[in-house]
């Protein structure tokens, strides 16, 4: 069973992935909770960039998808043929969303995806993009350069409109303990019918 947590910087994905998580631990599953880009070569070149300055998007699709692919083939697949339960902090929806922001068409997007494994529900934790910006300088963190209002309004519009299998809404402006019981919900019901 493979489920993304997507949504724009501070809609809360990482908090949510891992509260879902304990949860589906307590009923028995065995989960393995991936973040994207990943703590690997590929991901950690792509977060070292992007704390300067950026890179070309044609540069930062390369980085992702090796990223990806090597998080698929070492993590991902083989903890599904395994029988577990895998929880992503971001996957491919985050390509087509940041990526298509900056200009390449959503359809190539998921195209250059498409040896990865579709997720059997993806929950959209979604939020308007000035709320989860006061939130990350609530935790202390300062955005980066491009996590602005404008470009994370671009980004929204991606995660909301795209082809998506299984794609739930949650409203994430709300509290963390309402966030968690709706996307619990979410996938009881995604995943009993
Ligand atoms: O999920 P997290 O906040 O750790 O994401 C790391 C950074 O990478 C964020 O600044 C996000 O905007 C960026 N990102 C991106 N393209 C992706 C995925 C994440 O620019 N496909
Ligand atoms: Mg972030």
């Amino acid at each position: 069973l493979l489920i993304a947590v997507e949504g724009i910087d501070g809609a809360g994905k990482t908090t949510v992935a891992h509260a879902l998580a304990e949860r589906l631990r307590v009923h028995g599953a065995t989960v393995t909770v991936g973040k994207e880009p990943t703590a690997g070569p590929w991901g950690a070149q792509l977060r070292a960039t992007a704390a300067q300055g950026r890179l070309s998007v044609e540069e930062e699709m390369r980085l992702l998808l090796l990223d990806r692919r090597q998080h698929v083939d070492e993590v991902i697949k083989p903890a599904l043929e395994r029988g577990e339960v895998v929880m992503l902090d971001r996957y491919y929806p985050s390509s087509a969303a940041y990526q298509g922001a900056r200009g390449i068409p959503v359809e190539e997007i998921l195209q250059h995806n498409a040896f990865a494994p579709a997720p059997d529900v993806t929950l959209l934790l979604d939020l308007a993009p000035a709320t989860g910006l006061a939130r990350i300088r609530a935790r202390g963190d300062k955005p980066n350069h491009f996590e602005t209002e404008d470009n994370l309004a671009l980004c929204r519009e991606v995660f909301l409109t795209m082809a998506l299998p299984s794609r739930v809404i949650v409203d994430a402006t709300r509290g963390a303990d309402e966030v968690l019981e709706s996307a619990w919900q979410a996938i009881g019901n995604t995943l009993s019918v």
